[in-house]
């Protein structure tokens, strides 16, 4: 084995892994989509363990968010990978007849997936899912935040997939950086964008392509729905975006509302009266995931100003690391609350005098991972589509969008790029590569010099694929 000078010689295995082409192969590539498959049934209860022990998911969430959500999505990749990887064909101006062309897919080569806490099964296996589909070799790095599950994944996926072309390599920021300091074909990187500029640095010296799965703060516009059977709904939907994944350590999660002045007492009540019954036994929630990150939520209620505007909630158990789910009510707009992704389960309302001033208010900060909008107004909806800009937009659900395996999943701005789930995975380690075949037939001398006005004029008509033209000026009917 070559030596490395920081102890990664593994590295160059995975190399040599993907340069034998091994990898290219759709039986290979199958293979494994269904050794992964396999490790999801045989290993689920092995999952929902160290889940509980790293976040203290529930196994339904869990399964919900994590196990079910990949096995959805391994199926998903094998019922199409034969398509995906089929040539599509491409049309050709009038200036290559006559020729044919075809999009060929090709892998990207070695892989590097560096992941985060929150989801560690789905955001390190999600990656690997499109890799393998696509044909590439992979090197993930778990989340160090997450000890039961990145050791989980460093034990069970040699047992199940091949050794030499996927590798799990655990540790903190320092085994990221060592990793970062090598050359990738691919840099997958989910988590924060202050990390997200570090890896986007790394991939520069080497020109590796990067999608940055970040995060920021989502806001959810809460118009005032009429029908009390919606307005239930609304509001469970609500909550399960806040507090039902991952306690509100998600990406995903709704960050704050936005909500007209008149209707946030009703909305309140709503919301507490639902909240005992879906979110009150912390049992059903997940945990805070460390001491750093429960005392950072809780830094947030610190401000004086802040924590007089909590109307619900607010309690804190120091000894379990349980922060009651909060709602606050107009916190300062430059506190930390509603400066910084609060990635826990504080949810502050905004009130505004008109909810149509929900635009304006998004507009003037950062470009969002989603915009949740909850209104059956078209007008309002059609105004939230053209006039902001956002990861996505999701009408009157939350978290919806992520287990559709045909909606792409990525942000804008300070909220990542790149785009992947389902289709868009296979295309985001892949490269499309367009291949022309020309044929000896025909050859038209206007294409080369020495120029003259006649060759200028009949480069006009070739463009604009103006056959008769041509035609009428070869046979001298038609000059220009
Ligand atoms: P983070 O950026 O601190 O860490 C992410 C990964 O990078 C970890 O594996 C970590 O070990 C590694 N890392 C940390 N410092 C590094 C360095 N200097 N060099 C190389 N690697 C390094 O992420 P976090 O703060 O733990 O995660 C929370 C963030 O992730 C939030 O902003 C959240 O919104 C975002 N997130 C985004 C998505 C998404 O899919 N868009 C999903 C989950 C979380």
């Amino acid at each position: 084995m070559e030596h490395s000078a920081d102890g990664l010689e593994q590295l160059s295995v995975v190399r040599r892994c993907f340069e034998s082409g091994k990898t290219r192969s759709l039986s290979w590539r199958k293979s494994q989509l269904k050794a992964l498959q396999r490790l999801l049934v045989e290993r689920e209860k092995d999952i929902f363990r160290v889940l509980k022990e790293d976040l203290g998911k529930h196994q339904a969430e869990a399964f919900r968010d994590e196990v079910g959500f990949l096995g959805k999505s391994v199926d998903y990749h094998i019922a199409n990978l034969d398509k995906w990887v089929t040539p599509t064909k491409i049309s050709i101006p009038l200036l290559g007849f006559p020729s044919t062309a075809q999009l060929v897919q090709e892998p990207l080569g070695v892989v590097l997936v560096l992941s985060t806490w929150n989801f560690p099964i789905a955001l390190s296996l999600e990656p690997l899912i499109g890799a393998i589909s696509a044909g590439n070799a992979v090197v993930i790095k778990p989340s160090e935040l997450a000890p039961s599950s990145s050791a989980f994944l460093a034990t069970n996926i040699p047992l199940f997939m091949d050794n030499e072309a996927v590798k799990v390599i655990q540790g903190g920021p320092d085994m990221g950086e060592k990793l970062l300091g090598h050359k990738w074909d691919k840099i997958f990187f989910t988590g924060s964008p202050r990390v997200g500029r570090v890896v986007m640095t790394a991939a520069a010296k080497h020109l590796t392509p990067v999608t940055l799965e970040l995060g920021g703060k989502s806001p959810c516009i809460v118009d005032s729905i009429s029908g009390s059977g919606d307005r239930e709904v609304m509001v469970k939907r609500i909550i399960g975006g806040k507090w039902g994944s991952c306690n509100g350590q998600a990406c995903l999660a709704i960050d704050y509302l936005l909500v007209e002045e008149k209707f946030t007492t009703t909305l309140v009540d709503l919301l507490k009266t639902t909240m005992k019954t879906l979110v009150s036994e912390p049992e059903h929630i997940s945990k805070i995931v460390n001491k750093h990150h429960f005392e950072r939520l809780c830094s947030l209620l610190d401000d004086p100003l802040v924590a007089s505007s909590v109307v619900h909630g607010g309690s804190i158990d120091h000894e379990k690391m349980y922060i009651e789910p909060t709602i606050l009510i107009d916190p300062p707009l430059n506190s930390e609350i509603m400066v910084r992704e609060i990635f826990g389960p504080l949810l502050p309302i905004i009130t505004l005098k008109k909810i149509e001033d929900s635009i304006d208010f998004i507009k003037g900060r950062p470009k969002p991972l989603v915009i949740y909008a909850f209104t059956n107004n078209e007008a309002l909806k059609k105004k939230i589509v053209e006039e902001t800009s956002s990861g996505g937009i999701t009408f009157n659900d939350t978290l919806i969008q992520y287990v559709c395996d045909t909606i792409p999943f990525g942000g804008i701005g300070q909220s990542g790029f790149g785009k992947y789930h389902g289709k868009f995975s296979f295309d985001t380690f892949s490269h499309g590569k367009p291949v022309v075949r020309r044929s000896f037939l025909t050859e038209f001398s206007f294409r080369y010099p020495p120029w003259d006005e006649d060759k200028l004029q009949l480069l006009r008509y070739c463009y604009k694929f103006d056959y008769l033209r041509i035609i009428l000026h070869y046979l001298g009917l038609k000059k220009y």
